[in-house]
């Protein structure tokens, strides 16, 4: 079949998604991108190497919102949004700022995200997303550093310090969001109660998904 151009933004429910890349440092286990083929219910995610602009993401996004109102936007696609860290808090200014034409400069900001952010930038960058994104949705998927590898399968360079940066990522988080979720997939092993009392100690809140949930991306 084919594929049809691919889309920079993207609806789902009541939010608007950005597809800002589709490079990431894991290869979870879970993940659907391969076998529904970068396709996410009828829209082609697959970038082709050519990433958008906060530029033309902004455009994008103010054509959507002028066909129909969002009331949430969501950085989440077939990769890691803070591969592209730079851009990601650029698209959020231009909002703040008032400078995508049409949207509400408070409109609700969610980053879904494998946690990666530190060791991907060396910063803290959950401090740094303060005042530009209001959620963040932390896909941890195991209270055990050694199933966290297996399942998340990251590249060389974030094995041996990944856990622990998204440990801190989520401290970081929710000491200056207004949401912090960390997720787990109901993957065989899960323990439930380990899994929430980590999250609760890191200062945010436990969500579980279905292994399949209607929701794609980290
Ligand atoms: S589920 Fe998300 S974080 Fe995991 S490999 Fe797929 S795109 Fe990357």
């Amino acid at each position: 079949m084919e594929k049809t151009k691919p889309a920079i933004v993207y609806r789902y429910g009541r939010g608007a998604y950005v597809n800002l890349t589709n490079r990431c440092p894991t290869a979870c286990s879970f993940c659907i991108k391969r076998r529904w083929e970068m396709d996410y219910r009828g829209n082609n995610l697959d970038l082709g190497g050519a990433e958008p602009s906060p530029a033309e993401i902004s455009a994008a996004l103010a054509r959507e919102y002028a066909a129909a109102p969002f009331s949430e936007l969501v950085f989440c696609g077939y990769g890691e949004p803070t591969m592209r860290f730079g851009e990601l808090k650029e698209l959020c200014r231009l909002l703040r700022a008032g400078a995508v034409q049409g949207v509400p400069a408070g409109l609700r900001v969610r980053l879904n995200t494998n946690g990666l952010a530190g060791l991907i930038t060396g910063r803290d960058a959950a401090a740094e997303l303060s005042g530009l994104v209001d959620s963040v949705h932390v896909s941890l998927n195991t209270p055990d550093p050694a199933a966290w590898l297996e399942i998340m399968r990251p590249a060389p360079q974030y094995a041996e310090k990944g856990f622990e940066s998204v440990l801190a990522f989520v401290r970081s988080a929710s000491s200056v969001m207004k949401e912090t979720m960390v997720t787990a997939v109901e993957l065989p092993g899960l323990d439930k109660g380990r899994f929430a009392a980590l999250a609760r100690e890191l200062g945010a809140e436990p969500r579980f998904r279905p292994v399949l949930e209607e929701e794609n991306g980290g």
